[in-house]
């Protein structure tokens, strides 16, 4: 391998022997393509006519009176299929046309990622699998039928608890067996190397672009950034604009479940400590045998029990903060925003915002904030309704 994948100590790959090669070549064309003028031009294009791109920063001028400072929100909710999410599926699904392979294959939990390859299947006519846990798909089966019209097949994954985490153990595994054909769409910015810096980069743009427009549109830098967290691409996405620039404050906020102290909660930077798993070195949710404990959070986009290696480094080295919101505060959020602006977030995005809403009153009136909102919160009305029924 190039490129050793290391965030520090975080990172690498730690995979089986087989695996080496396929990475290798997934690495080679990475570095091949990614500045190709044409491949960029084809992404760019597609990131303006099917995606959405660019999309906007918005002044949130009657959720800041609320806040009592003010917040300009990056509008990733009106990407293509609701989230960032598509942002990484065109890049890799671009990659995978490049390097000749006819076959996509993708992990999913929620099903989002699921749907957003699946979508770009459709789009770049591959043939596309999408592995996951039977649990999951009992759960989330509007996103399974969304797959299917797409003309994409669910692998059902039936061993362990039936969760995105098996899912991701024989996609990897099936991986092995159909290298020849087949590219691994992986949904986020970790996993082994090369992953979390193609899924970075690939969600670069939401920085980039939220960095030039808070110079054109506010005149300077904001004094904080805030993302949720769950494996981490949204929030590297848009750290990776601001992280040079020493002023501006980071803030990751996790799913803390129903509270972080009772242990059920996905807030894996909080109160995880440094472990393997999915071919990296990262900090991982774990009991005291080094078991991988289930996560449990409101919204199922944020329940992955590791995180991305660089946001393990940012944690270590302090350029970044991470917090965690419980449920009840996430609820609150998604109402609040939804009557001040009209806007339905996603639960996930709705971590972020549930952290500028305990910010209320302890930062100066001035103090301008960007919070990125991964994705829209239609997917969720009804089981926020579950919670808080409208009358
Ligand atoms: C998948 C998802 C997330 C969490 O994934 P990250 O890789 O941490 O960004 C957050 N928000 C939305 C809307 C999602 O669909």
């Amino acid at each position: 391998m190039k490129e050793k994948g290391r965030f520090g100590d975080y990172g690498g790959f730690y995979v089986p022997e087989v695996l080496i090669p396929v990475l290798e070549e997934l690495e080679e064309a990475y570095y091949k393509y990614y500045k190709d003028e044409r491949f960029l031009a084809d992404l760019d294009n597609y990131y303006r006519h099917y995606g959405g791109r660019p999309t906007p920063l918005y002044f949130a001028s009657r959720f800041s009176e609320y806040c009592g400072f003010k917040v300009y929100i990056k509008r990733e909710d009106l990407m293509h299929g609701g989230a960032h999410k598509v942002n990484n599926t065109l890049g890799q699904g671009l990659l995978a046309k490049y390097m000749g392979k006819t076959k996509i294959i993708a992990e999913t939990g929620a099903g989002q990622h699921g749907l957003a390859t699946a979508m770009i299947g459709a789009l770049f006519g591959m043939e596309t699998k999408i592995f996951m846990g039977v649990v999951d798909i009992e759960r989330q089966s509007v996103n399974v039928h969304k797959m299917k019209l797409c003309g994409a097949e669910v692998v059902p994954v039936e061993c362990g608890t039936g969760t995105l985490k098996d899912a991701i153990n024989d996609a990897l595994r099936y991986w092995t067996a159909h290298v020849e054909d087949t590219f691994y769409l992986f949904g986020s910015a970790c996993g082994p190397h090369p992953y979390p810096t193609i899924v970075k980069h690939f969600q670069s743009c939401i920085g980039k672009e939220a960095r030039e427009q808070s110079l054109e549109q506010i005149g300077r830098l904001p004094d904080m950034v805030v993302a949720c967290v769950g494996g981490g691409s949204n929030a590297i996405g848009i750290f990776s604009g601001f992280v040079d620039d020493k002023d501006v404050r980071l803030v990751g906020v996790e799913a803390g479940g129903k509270s972080v102290a009772s242990g059920n909660h996905a807030a894996t930077l909080v109160a995880g400590r440094v472990g393997i798993l999915h071919g990296a070195k990262a900090y991982l949710l774990q009991d005291e045998e080094g078991q991988v404990t289930e996560t449990e959070s409101i919204s199922a986009g944020l329940d992955y029990p590791s995180v991305g290696p660089e946001h393990c480094l940012l944690k270590d080295s302090g350029r970044a903060e991470y917090v965690a919101a419980e449920d009840d505060k996430v609820l609150d959020a998604f109402e609040l925003l939804t009557k001040k602006e009209g806007i339905i977030p996603a639960l996930e995005s709705s971590h972020a915002l549930a952290y500028l809403m305990s910010q209320k009153g302890k930062l100066p009136a001035e103090t301008v904030v960007v919070v990125n909102l991964s994705g829209r919160g239609d997917k969720d009305v009804g089981i926020v309704e579950k919670y808080r029924p409208v009358n």
